[in-house]
Formats: C-alpha cells, structure tokens, sequence
C-alpha cells in the first residue's frame, strides 16, 4: 500500500497561474509516452508514486495519450483509484480534446460536440468527477473560437472541470480565445505549448500575450523528447524513445543532427555543476511566464534528475550567451 512522502513539501517550487490563485508545481509529470497499455504498469506506478513523493503536483493527460488512445488515462485512473485516492486534493490532473481520438466527424478538433463528448470519455476513463484543468488541445481553423470557448466554459459551468487551458494555439489565437473567457468569466488560466532549446518560437508571439493577459505557460517536452539530455551522448540506446516502435515522433535523424549541439550544451551543464537535462529545465524556467516544465520520464530515477533542476535556476548574462551561441551555430 502506498503511503506518500511525508517531506514532499519541502523541495518543490510552486508558481501561480498567472493571475489565477491556482498555484502548481514548476516541474510537472506528462503521461503522453511511457504510460500506455504497452508500457509495464508496475513501472507507471513507481514514477507516478516517484512524482508525487517529489512534491510534483500537476498530472498532465489527454484523451489520445498511449498508445493504444485512451490507456493511458486508465492506467493513471486505475493508479489513482488503487493507491492515491487519499491524495485526491493534492492534484492537479489534466485532459484535452481535440486531437483525432475516435471514427467519423466528432472525434477530433473543437466543436462543442468533439469537446463535450471527449471530457465525458476522459473522466469516465479516469474514474473522477471533474478535472482541474481541461484544456482545447489544438486550435480548430473550421470552428468558430466562440463555439470552443462556450464547451470549454460549459465543461466549467457543469462542474466537469475547474480551470480552463489552451493548448497549441499561438499568441494571436490565444488573445482572441482570451476575450471570449474575459466575457463569459470563465477560469482561463493557462497556456500550453512547446517550449526548449531547440525551439523558441513561443518566446517572440506567445510570451508577451501572455504576460500582457496575465496568463501563464505550461511547456510541454522541455527536454526535446530527451535529445537535450545525456540520453544519446553514446549512441541510441535500445529503451530510448528514439529507439522504440511504438513511438513514432522522435527520429534516429534527429538524434545525429543535434549531437554536437548537444556535447556544447553538456559542457556548459557540467560547468554549472549539472546534468543537462537539469540545465535545460532550469533554462525554461528563467521565463517569467513559465509557470510548470511539463517532462516525461519512462524511469522514476529520470523524475528525480528532472527535479534537481530546481537546485540551480540562476543563469549568468555570460552563461546565457553562450547558450544562445551554441543554440545560433
Ligand atoms: P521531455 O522533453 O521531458 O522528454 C521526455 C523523455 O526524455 C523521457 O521519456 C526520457 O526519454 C527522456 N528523459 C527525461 N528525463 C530525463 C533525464 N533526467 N535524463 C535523461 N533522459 C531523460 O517531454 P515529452 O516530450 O515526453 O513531453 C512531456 C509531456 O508534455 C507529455 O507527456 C505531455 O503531457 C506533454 N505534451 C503535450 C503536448 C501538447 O500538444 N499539448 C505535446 C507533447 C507533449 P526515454 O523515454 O528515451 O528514456
């Protein structure tokens, strides 16, 4: 029987979403890979229970996340439900619609429909009665942002979610869908997108949206799916998600062009007395939009590593031009 961490407090950062008084932890636990029915749920159990024991609050799902769709929401459903029911207050779990998740026009994209429909799924999955926050996973380009924004709102207003989140959408979307919330005063608090090293495009369009709506970012994949780790410094390891069938976004090709940016970017890590993906995480966080890195982890010892990020968030002016440097080459 699992029994938390009694200490788990005591290390973790907690930001506040914008303007919103919901605060989460600045490193977060992202179930899109390593947590589907292919993956050993013993192993699910050990980092989500690793997560917690860390004082990481957030839980990030989606209706898709797997593979197969769907499992992965059951696997932390059926964790939750077994071990940490107790817990439940100290969460913050998430789910999104709208990318495709099931046969015929309402499976995807974001009509109320889609919306309404997938957040029942995705709760039924799961076992709970509402969400923390539900976010629109992408930008629907053949609805109307009203028609969104009102099943977001809906979702609220029926009590099936507490927050509201957009993900994807970048900075002119993420305005627009902002003056609808303002109106109908729903909770919109957060927006999620990709934010790393190797790609910065959210720092010139989304960020100063953001702070102008006193919003905040949640960013997805800070460790570029672990090529801004030391997960490839020798070669492509069999586990790797570069590696795996199973997991068809990050590619062998991608691995080799980034290798030598990646060794620059270890030394300047080890300088700093840590890991890369340690300095690639506090990097994020020098944001101050940046409210929560979301990483993955298909190891509970990778969770821990992520979370010493936190020891070292400070960045020299010189430091942070060398970073640019090597990122410009
Ligand atoms: P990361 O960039 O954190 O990559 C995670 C991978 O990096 C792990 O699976 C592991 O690879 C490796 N890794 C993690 N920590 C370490 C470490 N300390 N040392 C060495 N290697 C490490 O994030 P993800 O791409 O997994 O995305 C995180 C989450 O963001 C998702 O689970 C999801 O919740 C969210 N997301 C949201 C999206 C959206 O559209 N809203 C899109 C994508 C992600 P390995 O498996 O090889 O061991």
């Amino acid at each position: 029987m699992y029994s938390a961490n009694t200490d788990r407090y005591q290390e973790m950062i907690y930001n506040r979403l914008g303007a919103s008084g919901l605060k989460i932890s600045a490193v977060s636990l992202g179930l899109w890979h390593n947590f589907g029915s292919v993956d050993s749920l013993e192993n699910q159990k050990k980092i989500i229970h690793q997560a917690f024991d860390l004082g990481i609050t957030y839980y990030d799902l989606a209706n898709n996340y797997g593979p197969v769709p769907g499992s992965a929401e059951e696997n932390f459903g059926h964790v939750l439900s077994r071990d940490m029911k107790a817990y439940r207050d100290e969460m913050i779990i998430s789910s999104k619609a709208g990318y495709h998740m099931w046969e015929g026009p309402y499976g995807d994209w974001g009509s109320r429909k889609s919306i309404i429909a997938s957040a029942n799924q995705s709760l039924q999955r799961m076992g709970l009665e509402y969400f923390d926050i539900f976010y629109s996973h992408r930008p629907d380009p053949k609805t109307a942002i009203e028609e969104t924004a009102l099943a977001l709102d809906q979702l609220v207003r029926e009590g099936k979610a507490l927050y509201i989140g957009v993900s994807n959408y970048d900075g002119k979307q993420t305005s627009a869908i902002s003056k609808i919330f303002h109106e109908l005063k729903t909770p919109f608090v957060v927006n999620q997108s990709r934010y790393n090293m190797f790609n910065r495009k959210i720092e010139g369009d989304l960020l100063p949206v953001l702070k102008d709506n006193n919003k905040a970012a949640v960013v997805f994949s800070p460790l570029a799916q672990g090529l801004l780790t030391n997960r490839y410094l020798n070669g492509i390891p069999d586990d790797s998600r570069a590696a795996k069938s199973s997991s068809p976004f990050l590619k062998k090709e991608q691995v080799e062009k980034t290798l030598n940016t990646v060794k620059e970017l270890e030394c300047v890590a080890e300088k700093r007395e840590q890991t890369l993906a340690e300095m690639a995480i506090a990097w994020n966080l020098r944001q101050k939009e940046v409210s929560s890195v979301i990483v993955g982890a298909s190891r509970s010892e990778q969770l821990q590593n992520s979370v010493n990020a936190l020891k070292n968030l400070t960045f020299s002016v010189e430091e942070l031009k060398i970073i640019d440097k090597i990122l410009d080459d």
